[in-house]
């Protein structure tokens, strides 16, 4: 059961160093999708959740709709979202993000909307007049992989699905293949499958930090026993290797297939 509660928000905007933007947009704080590798729980420890379970809150922003220094954002790239999925289980009762949609309409801004749910569809309309770009993150055709890892997020098919529609209705379209899994996630499978409805191709690696850090480990170990040393290696030695390879892999395949894209990989 999540726990729900409803925030007032004077500022929805937040600056961002992530390249090529200039705000973050998060609607909500928290998310139900409850992504066992989500390097977002770290807002518990700024929120007074910290006593909860990732995917256990979420926090409702409501946003007047007033920007007060409109020339900072009219205009901007602006990105929604990177603490939390727009698009969760929580939007579809709470319209939260709809209603910030209808807001930025009238504002003007340039905007594009990450989420792992085809619930973005329902707003097609505004995000068309918008000229909104959508970006949808997949990483693994396995369906059992991705109930085990995302427990509560779109079945891959229908994001799949989403994503065709989207770009059918003219909307610029941006396929995220996130977090690459070492060993599991097959970047050419997924780029095969959806070169012709996807405009653009971001790569993000698995970063692994505390807390979540031993929990994906654990479920390796559980899951894929064969990999327990590659991950070792990868994230508690921290050898660099792997993502030095599959990024030259990466580059190769992209400019080799004319594919417009964007790396980004962090360690820690
Ligand atoms: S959908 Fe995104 S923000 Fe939500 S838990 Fe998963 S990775 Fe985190």
């Amino acid at each position: 059961m999540v726990k729900i509660k409803q925030v007032k928000t004077k500022n929805i905007f937040s600056k961002t160093s992530f390249r090529g933007y200039s705000y973050v947009i998060n609607p909500y704080t928290g998310c139900a999708s409850g992504c066992i590798y989500c390097h977002a729980c770290f807002i518990q420890n700024f929120t007074n959740h910290q006593n909860e379970l990732w995917g256990d809150f979420v926090d409702v922003k409501r946003w007047d709709g007033v920007v007060r220094t409109k020339r900072t954002v009219v205009g901007r790239n602006m990105l929604m979202s990177t603490i939390t999925d727009p698009y969760n289980p929580v939007e579809e009762k709470y319209e939260n993000t709809k209603q910030i949609l209808e807001r930025l309409r009238e504002i003007g801004c340039n905007l594009t909307v990450c989420t792992r749910s085809d619930l973005v569809l329902r707003d097609i309309k505004i995000l068309k007049e918008m000229n909104a770009r959508v970006c949808m993150s997949v990483n693994s055709f396995d369906e059992i992989f991705v109930r085990q890892t995302e427990p509560k997020t779109t079945p891959i098919e229908k994001r799949l699905k989403a994503l065709k529609e989207l770009h059918k209705k003219g909307i610029y379209t941006i396929l995220s293949i996130s977090p690459i899994f070492p060993y599991i996630t097959d970047f050419e499978e997924i780029v095969e499958k959806t070169r012709d409805y996807v405009d653009e191709y971001w790569f993000e690696n698995l970063n692994l930090r505390q807390p979540y850090k031993l929990n994906v480990l654990n479920y390796i170990y559980l899951y894929y026993p064969e990999l327990d040393k590659k991950y070792t290696d990868i994230y508690i030695k921290k050898d660099p290797q792997y993502w030095f390879f599959l990024r030259h892999k990466i580059i190769k395949y992209c400019r080799k297939h004319k594919l417009t894209y964007k790396i980004d990989f962090r360690y820690s």
